[in-house]
């Protein structure tokens, strides 16, 4: 499935030319561990288009330095925040159920992750992606209160959530469910390191 039919209206915001060359440089200082592009190239998708820069990049090449930037004359626009899909939804969610912000977000923040049909466990790498692009504008958009705030509500709204569904041990619930994620996530990250070990020992170094 493609990128676009995985999201329907998803749609990257542009930014200006001078800021995505720079942020680009900078991701692209190291090479990404994802998808094997060299520094100085673009990720790829799994079909070989080019395509954001992935989790793992931009981990390893940290935030770009946006202020520094501002500084040196580099760029004049404010830090972006782009009004994302999910910045959207957690607006709509506010007025939907006349709540404040930090409910809002993470109430949008949960829906996000109950749309996809399948759940969290079987996402492909680049939905996953954008969802951390997602929350990551979300999460600068509000500043780090706000997100203190978020992180805060979404705890008590798993809590009740859980009591809801269990209320005679909702702990030991989550703790069962704690433990069959982090099997699981191990496990696929055995698989992914086995998968791209391979890849790596049939892949040519040409892009
Ligand atoms: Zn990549």
């Amino acid at each position: 499935m493609s990128q676009q039919g995985a999201w329907g209206h998803w749609q990257p915001r542009l930014r200006s030319g001078r800021l995505v060359e720079l942020t680009n440089s900078w991701f692209r200082q190291v090479e990404c561990t994802a998808c094997g592009a060299v520094v100085g190239r673009a990720c790829r998708s799994a079909g070989g288009y080019p395509t954001d820069h992935h989790k793992a990049r931009r981990d390893a090449a940290g935030v770009p330095p946006y202020k520094e930037w501002r500084a040196r004359g580099l760029i004049t626009a404010p830090e972006p925040r782009p009004a994302t899909a999910l910045v959207q939804a957690a607006q709509a969610a506010q007025q939907e159920f006349r709540i404040d912000q930090p409910l809002g977000d993470a109430v949008a923040l949960v829906r996000r992750f109950l749309a996809d049909r399948t759940g969290r466990e079987t996402v492909s790498e680049e939905v996953l992606d954008h969802y951390d692009q997602e929350v990551r504008a979300l999460l600068l958009a509000r500043g780090p209160e706000g997100s203190a705030e978020i992180v805060t509500v979404l705890a008590g709204q798993l809590a009740s959530l859980l009591k809801g569904m269990s209320p005679i041990a909702p702990d030991a619930v989550y703790t069962e469910v704690v433990t069959k994620q982090i099997a699981y996530a191990r496990a696929h990250q055995r698989l992914g390191r086995l998968l791209s070990d391979l890849e790596n020992e049939q892949a040519t170094p040409e892009d």
